[in-house]
């Protein structure tokens, strides 16, 4: 199979599925063309999973089509933009048609799930990789900062966290209990807060999506905004799945565990009381920016929770 062949038959369908006026022109041109609507930001960032890495090896490539598109508009969820299209750049080991056609269908279920649509790409062959370029919108100069934190805003989850963690020690399980099955589909099927994040514009002062934990992506909001904060470790949600496997582990695995894909956002006190009781339900405050640098946790000792992990390393 050719690589235009590859692309007719397994990507262009998903581009023509959902043709919206905000993409002109999809796959098949030399460029894509959207057009942002008068009073709009355009709002990008691109992701890349590569295999060993970001997924494990023989990972099921329809979940990793989710998954990956999913990751992916995270990053738009934590800014409050709404998605337009996306592109998407893959490298294939080889053209194996039952792996493209699991990944193409993950693929179309997240982007029908989160309205967004392909636009465009690249398919070259080496190391499995996979690179997602989303594209969204907000209004103009609202998109939601991680500097935007101050002194004496309340720091929310929207989720439950650790579970995705903890999901990775028993991803190959062939024949998971309901309780591994709770906790593997927040690995396989992150959701992300698109909804929630629009709602927050105008009202969070910062959000970041967390990846990489909750105490490394928290800092990344502190280091942003200049301020410190104090997180209480009795106020993380959890799911009861994770508490039943992990027990004692749960709140490491909490702080220190990516792959959630929850939001963490800051949020003045009375902006957060205001806010309907939907929303307000779908928020759990977990601590309080502080002006002092720095990141404390009462409720539990931070020095027997499993240091977070970056990409060369370091132990942050
Ligand atoms: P060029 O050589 O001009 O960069 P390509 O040969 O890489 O173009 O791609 C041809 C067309 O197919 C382009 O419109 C590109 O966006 C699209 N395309 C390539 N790979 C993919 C993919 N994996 N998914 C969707 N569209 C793709
Ligand atoms: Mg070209």
């Amino acid at each position: 199979m050719g690589e235009f062949e590859l692309i007719r038959q397994y990507f262009q369908p998903l581009a023509a599925k959902a043709m919206t006026d905000q993409l002109v022109l999809g796959p098949g041109d030399d460029c894509a063309i959207q057009c942002i609507p008068p009073g709009r930001d355009l709002v990008f960032s691109v992701d890349t999973l590569v295999e060993g890495v970001h997924f494990p090896l023989n990972y099921s490539s329809g979940y990793l089509g989710w998954r990956a598109l999913a990751v992916a508009i995270s990053d738009l969820a934590a800014m409050g933009a709404e998605p337009v299209c996306f592109s998407l750049a893959l490298t294939l080991p080889e053209a194996d048609p039952d792996w493209l056609s699991g990944f193409a269908a993950g693929l179309a279920r997240a982007s029908e799930a989160f309205g967004i649509t392909l636009a465009g790409g690249d398919t070259t062959r080496g190391p499995l990789t996979i690179s997602i370029q989303v594209h969204g919108t907000v209004d103009q100069g609202k998109a939601i900062r991680r500097s935007g934190a101050r002194p004496g805003d309340l720091i929310c989850v929207t989720g439950p966290l650790g579970s995705a963690g903890a999901a990775l020690a028993f991803l190959e399980d062939a024949d998971p209990d309901p309780i591994r099955q709770a906790v593997l589909a927040r690995y396989h099927f992150p959701e992300p807060r698109l909804a929630l994040g629009q709602q927050l514009v105008g009202k969070a002062s910062a959000a970041i999506d967390i990846s990489d934990g909750l105490l490394a992506d928290l800092q990344h909001i502190l280091d942003a905004s200049a301020v410190g904060a104090e997180l209480d470790a009795r106020k993380i949600p959890m799911m009861p799945e994770l508490e039943q496997l992990q027990g004692d582990q749960s709140l490491s695995l909490a702080l220190t565990a990516g792959d959630d894909y929850e939001l963490c956002i800051a949020i003045a006190p009375d902006v957060l009381a205001g806010l309907t009781s939907d929303l307000r339900a779908r928020l759990t405050v977990v601590g309080q920016i502080r002006m002092t640098p720095g990141l404390s946790l009462v409720g539990a000792d931070l020095a027997q929770v499993r240091p977070g992990f970056d990409h060369f390393g370091r132990l942050v």
